[in-house]
């Protein structure tokens, strides 16, 4: 091993202990679904928010919850209400600058958020902090939507929400990662079975430019699992057209059957805070 990993092992080492038994890079979802998503990505150093889409009051009242009252920034995946539209109100009492592309951010600003916007060109790396971040592009019918790689030592989170098809960069992308966490939008039976949804949204979910089901999810992981991977975290779950026991059980049969069944498996809710893990 060159002696420059070991000198960064080591120090990782502290920040481990002094955090978690097992990451120097926690997660806590505060809110995942239609009804409104916001994930907190943190370290001894950094906060960072994961999209904005509860109202401030409920997003801020979740994270203290969580014990987290101070933020160090936004990361934006994409401009839908359910992921930004508690971001205006929360900017006023906590003005941190909002990572994102540069199209969403004109979408945003448009749409009068008034924001130190720190826009990138999806598939752009950027630091923030401690983290390299790698974003990459997504297909979902949004103006520019994207993806999250977050490194920090040897950590790597992957940030997979709102996508329609998993295209062979995003699995590339995703590869070698300790945590992934994972849109698993719908179940296709019970998606097909459900009688509130016309047709049409049916089609819209389930194109490639709508939503994950659980058997994509098992796709994406038949790829990327890996014996260094350690978490999965399952979001934006349908109320109606999924449910927690079956998509952790086809999740868990997929990384079982790639020898993968050390992974830990959990889903985010809708309506608490989740986490940390
Ligand atoms: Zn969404
Ligand atoms: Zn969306």
């Amino acid at each position: 091993m060159p002696p420059v990993k070991s000198i960064a092992s080591a120090d990782r080492l502290d920040s481990r202990e002094r955090t978690s038994p097992s990451c120097s890079v926690q997660i806590s979802v505060l809110g995942s679904g239609s009804a409104g998503n916001a994930t907190i990505v943190k370290t001894d150093e950094m906060h960072i928010l994961v999209d904005a889409g509860l109202s401030a009051r409920q997003l801020l009242a979740r994270a203290k919850q969580q014990g987290i009252e101070k933020f160090d920034a936004v990361l934006l995946t994409h401009e839908h209400s359910d992921h930004v539209k508690g971001l205006g109100v929360f900017l006023k009492s906590h003005p941190v600058p909002v990572y994102t592309t540069a199209q969403t951010a004109y979408i945003l600003r448009q749409s009068g958020i008034a924001a130190d916007w720190k826009t990138f060109e999806a598939g752009q790396r950027f630091s923030l902090g401690s983290f390299e971040i790698q974003s990459f592009s997504i297909l979902h019918d949004a103006v520019d939507p994207v993806g999250y790689v977050l490194a920090h030592g040897t950590e790597k989170l992957g940030v997979l929400s709102d996508v329609g098809h998993v295209t062979h960069a995003v699995t590339a992308a995703l590869r070698e990662l300790s945590v992934l966490f994972v849109e698993a939008n719908y179940d296709d039976e019970l998606l097909m079975a459900d009688t509130k949804r016309p047709w049409s949204i049916k089609q819209r979910i389930s194109s490639r430019h709508g939503h994950l089901s659980n058997r994509q999810v098992v796709s994406l992981l038949e790829e990327i699992a890996h014996p260094a991977l350690k978490k999965v975290i399952l979001g934006h779950l349908s109320a109606d057209c999924n449910s927690e026991d079956v998509a952790i059980a086809m999740i868990r049969r997929a990384l079982q059957s790639r020898s993968c069944g050390h992974v830990e498996i959990h889903c985010a809710a809708a309506s608490e805070p989740r986490g940390w893990w």
